[in-house]
């Protein structure tokens, strides 16, 4: 492809101008081409990768006092430790500052798509990651921004596309060639090109590292949210909790206030920003995708809801959800299965990481997002069922050494949330995002319950249970349950009629 592309390159720092001279700690040859690359050094002769003589000293300095602000280290000129680090870490390929030839001009460039509707189309898949996760990925990390920018996105299977995503390895063909593993992960062009381009030479994954500084994997997600940024026309931002930080980090999952100003300014000035957002997110039409097959349900693979013990229930938006392996189904009403249903679950959550392949707690927030829990993970996603956050359970002041939470439920009674493990549950403040203090208590203290639970539900006002194939009515009051529970679940909730297999089936499962 002949046509020549610049990366978007945008935003200025203002220098101070004091000068110290380093003779000690001077920069490799490296460390010279990576502050000409990224626009803290002028540029030099075409191809000359040699420390140039026409860098002084004190130009020298001045650069590493530009790097260092940028990333947020203290600008003391001096390449110590911490900013020797900042060259070897993972990040994006587009500059972080562009002057022009003439010293004293800085230009702060400002493109935008000049429609509303973008088209996007993933071009391949990665070694680590099929092109359909990416897909959803993508799908995902448009749908953070979308609603800051006013913008809806489309996804082309074949066609030319307004942003296309690609994993391509080394020099492929735009100036910018990508570096082997590690450092440079992706880049992105401005409008009106508006490419994605992934290094195909690190580990691409759907979900962060555990450990921040491992450095096998990179977050597809992480990394797609960033170049979407500049796709829509953001340069790098030096606040270090943006999404559009230069530097890569797996755990920044939503936009900062940062990201949204920048998108504001460029998309919503003439609106009432937030009221048009608010519309944008319920016309949102990236989720939920409903993708498959009308004759699914008579796969035989698919559970038998009446002969099955169901991973969770739980009340979302209303109504009931059943999660059983990687189906789920949808209830209006006790034993009416919504239209369509079962449907994989991955199909309605865009974004839940593969990993990901039971849902055994969920629950909605009181703020109507809806949090899904894995592990020591959860994975938040907005009404429209599009993931918006990820976080982990120390987020909601559990304790660090907690393996997994079994069930959480929001408790009409007093508003409050309860997280579960298997014989302990702690009580949260979402208001005031705190837990209530004296917990963990034990289950024990919910008498007549048995424990570990498998869900917990509000339906019709009153708080339910669910053990195997039972459950249990709950007495907020008497904090104990109803005398004549358990009742069996599939009959009750379930369009399953009593029989004497069935029978057989509950009675053997205690
Ligand atoms: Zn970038
Ligand atoms: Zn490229």
């Amino acid at each position: 492809m002949g046509r020549r592309l610049l990366l978007c390159l945008l935003l200025v720092v203002s220098v101070k101008c004091r000068t110290i001279y380093v003779e000690d700690a001077r920069p490799t040859e490296e460390e010279v081409s990576f502050m000409k690359r990224y626009g803290y050094l002028p540029e030099v002769a075409e191809g000359s990768t040699s420390l140039d003589f026409s860098y002084t000293p004190l130009s020298i300095t001045e650069a590493v006092r530009r790097l260092q602000a940028f990333a947020g280290l203290t600008p003391s000129g001096v390449i110590d430790s911490d900013t020797k680090q900042l060259f070897k870490k993972k990040r994006c390929g587009v500059k972080d500052i562009i002057t022009t030839s003439s010293r004293s001009r800085r230009y702060v460039t400002r493109e935008a798509w000049t429609k509303k509707d973008i088209t996007y189309r993933v071009l391949n898949g990665s070694r680590t990651l099929e092109k359909h996760r990416v897909e959803g990925q993508m799908a995902a990390a448009l749908a953070v921004w979308a609603p800051h920018a006013g913008l809806t996105f489309t996804r082309l299977d074949s066609g030319k596309a307004d942003i296309e995503v690609s994993f391509v390895t080394l020099d492929h063909g735009d100036g910018s060639p990508f570096d082997g593993p590690g450092q440079v992960v992706a880049h992105a062009f401005c409008p009106p090109l508006g490419d994605l381009h992934f290094d195909d030479d690190e580990v691409w994954s759907e979900y962060p590292a555990d450990d921040e500084e491992n450095e096998e994997s990179t977050d597809f997600f992480a990394a797609a949210v960033h170049e979407i940024g500049h796709a829509l026309g953001l340069a790098h931002s030096d606040v270090r909790e943006s999404v559009m930080y230069p530097y890569y980090r797996a755990r920044v999952q939503s936009l900062y206030e940062d990201d949204i100003l920048g998108m504001r300014a460029l998309y919503m000035k003439d609106q009432q920003a937030a009221t048009s957002a608010l519309t944008v997110q319920t016309e949102n039409p990236m989720a939920p995708r409903f993708s498959l097959d009308p004759g699914v349900t008579d796969e035989e693979d698919v559970p038998d809801l009446c002969y099955t013990n169901f991973d969770t229930i739980q009340v979302l938006q209303g109504k009931i959800y059943v999660f059983e392996e990687e189906w789920m189904w949808v209830l209006s009403e006790r034993k009416e299965i919504d239209p369509g249903y079962p449907k994989r679950f991955h199909d309605v959550f865009i974004g839940l990481p593969e990993h990901v392949d039971v849902v055994r707690t969920i629950y909605e927030k009181r703020n109507g997002n809806i949090v899904i829990f894995k592990d020591k993970q959860y994975w938040e996603f907005g009404p429209n069922f599009s993931l918006i956050k990820r976080g982990r359970l120390r987020d909601y002041r559990l304790p660090g050494r907690l393996r997994e939470l079994t069930t959480v439920f929001l408790s009409n009674y007093n508003n409050k949330t309860y997280l579960i493990d298997s014989e302990r549950f702690w009580r949260f403040n979402e208001d005031t995002w705190t837990m209530d203090k004296g917990y963990p208590k034990s289950m024990s203290a919910w008498r007549d319950l048995p424990y570990p639970v498998d869900s917990a539900i509000i339906w019709k006002g009153n708080t339910y249970f669910f053990r195997g194939p039972r459950f249990w009515r709950f007495d907020n009051a008497q904090i104990r349950a109803h005398p004549y529970y358990p009742l069996f679940t599939a009959q009750i909730w379930f369009p399953c009629q009593p029989t004497p297999d069935m029978e057989r089936y509950t009675k053997n499962e205690d």
